[in-house]
């Protein structure tokens, strides 16, 4: 576990009260010289209530709340850009530093509401086909801003008539890697599950990766919550290309690393996420690699048609295809979904979110010169450059 002063201490010397977890924040509160009870009642308030100014916490102690207005000043991001597309899904891209620019997207769906955040400004991993990919890396994203995410979606959702709860999942599949910012995740995630806060289960909030092993066996050891691993191919040679992190972690190690995850954790299952690129890796031969590959695990599959972005020489598989490798899955045994395309014409659909990052990376520049890429101008409006 992190160090408050890790985590959440800003050049100023306040602390981000936002992104600390229930132990994190009693700690902090005894260094102060408070009770460590305090921790709920100002979680209560923050996540639960909504409540952000320290005057209003009225069962706090004026000295108390003082301090807390001086120590522990609440940062939000900032909504840059709110668009709804027509199906609801919304997408909201957030400033967080004055300069770096991140999207978060809400999915309404009959019976739930998933809220899909950001880990990192960027992406390191160079996955060959999603968008995010392309902009490179800046940096880790704070738990506060992480939580900062939630906080805000749950403010702007209750605002627009969504209720009192409105996110009722939240989904680690925003813009970048959560297993390669873990000091930062594992306590966000925990204030997502932590009863005081916002009170999701464990099969509700899930961590999506393409297969940092170390971190997944941090999951399986010490962060009891649903995990999804990007698979996209079942053999190491096609997945060494769409994925390229799996030339480190190639596929018997994460396999390993998933039945490790499921002895720790023994009635889940292993969500499976496969981008359907057609001529790629959606063959009948594809199917039976994947069928091999997760044999004796439990596993679901989530197919998802492949959502094309400026510049991409990758295409969507036919429907037909889609449906043909689902069936072939299903036959075997592997519960298989075809995931619903959401928010597409504003972009907001999985691999297509991009913020601005402001110290983008040579892959980045050379890219640039061959390929068109999406702009905001001065006024923070979208359009395509
Ligand atoms: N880095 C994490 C979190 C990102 S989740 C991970 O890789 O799991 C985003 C999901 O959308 C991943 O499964 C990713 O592979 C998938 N994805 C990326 N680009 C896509 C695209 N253009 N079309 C469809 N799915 C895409």
């Amino acid at each position: 576990m992190v160090s408050i002063g890790e985590t959440s201490e800003a050049t100023d010397n306040t602390v981000s009260l936002l992104g600390m977890n229930r132990k994190m924040l009693a700690d902090w509160l005894v260094a102060q010289g408070e009770k460590p009870f305090r921790a709920q009642q100002l979680m209560q308030w923050v996540h639960q209530r909504g409540v952000i100014d320290y005057a209003q916490m009225t069962d706090l102690s004026k000295v108390l709340r003082a301090k807390l207005a001086s120590l522990a000043p609440i940062r939000l991001p900032e909504v840059k850009v709110d668009q709804t597309a027509s199906d609801g899904t919304r997408k909201w891209l957030l400033e967080v530093d004055g300069a770096n620019a991140i999207e978060m997207v809400f999915i309404p769906e009959k019976t739930r509401g998933t809220l899909c955040i950001s880990s990192q400004v960027g992406c390191a991993l160079a996955c060959t086909f999603c968008m995010t990919a392309r902009q490179g890396f800046n940096r880790n994203l704070t738990s506060d801003e992480i939580i900062g995410q939630m906080w805000l979606a749950q403010h702007l959702l209750r605002q627009a008539g969504w209720g009192e709860q409105p996110v009722t999942n939240v989904v680690f599949m925003g813009m970048g890697e959560p297993l390669l910012n873990v000091n930062q995740v594992f306590p966000s995630a925990e204030i997502l599950m932590d009863d005081w806060a916002y009170g999701l289960s464990k099969r509700r909030v899930t961590i999506s990766t393409s297969g940092i092993v170390p971190a997944m066996d941090m999951i399986s050891e010490r962060l009891d919550v649903s995990m999804a691993v990007s698979l996209h191919a079942a053999n190491d040679a096609l997945r060494n290309v769409l994925v390229p992190v799996n030339q480190k972690y190639p596929l018997s190690e994460l396999i390993a690393a998933c039945h490790r995850y499921i002895a720790n954790y023994p009635n889940r299952h292993v969500m499976f996420e496969y981008v359907m690129l057609d001529g790629i890796n959606d063959s009948a031969a594809h199917a039976r690699e994947v069928i091999t590959l997760l044999q004796g695990l439990s596993a679901k599959v989530n197919l998802i048609p492949f959502n094309p972005f400026p510049g991409t020489d990758y295409k969507t598989s036919p429907h037909s295809r889609v449906l043909a490798f689902q069936q072939r899955l299903m036959k075997s045994g592997l519960q298989t979904n075809i995931r619903k395309t959401r928010g597409e014409d504003i972009d907001a659909a999985c691999g297509q979110l991009a913020g601005d990052v402001a110290d983008r990376t040579k892959r980045t520049a050379k890219l640039q010169q061959t390929i068109h890429f999406k702009r905001r101008d001065s006024k923070g409006s979208v359009k395509h450059g």
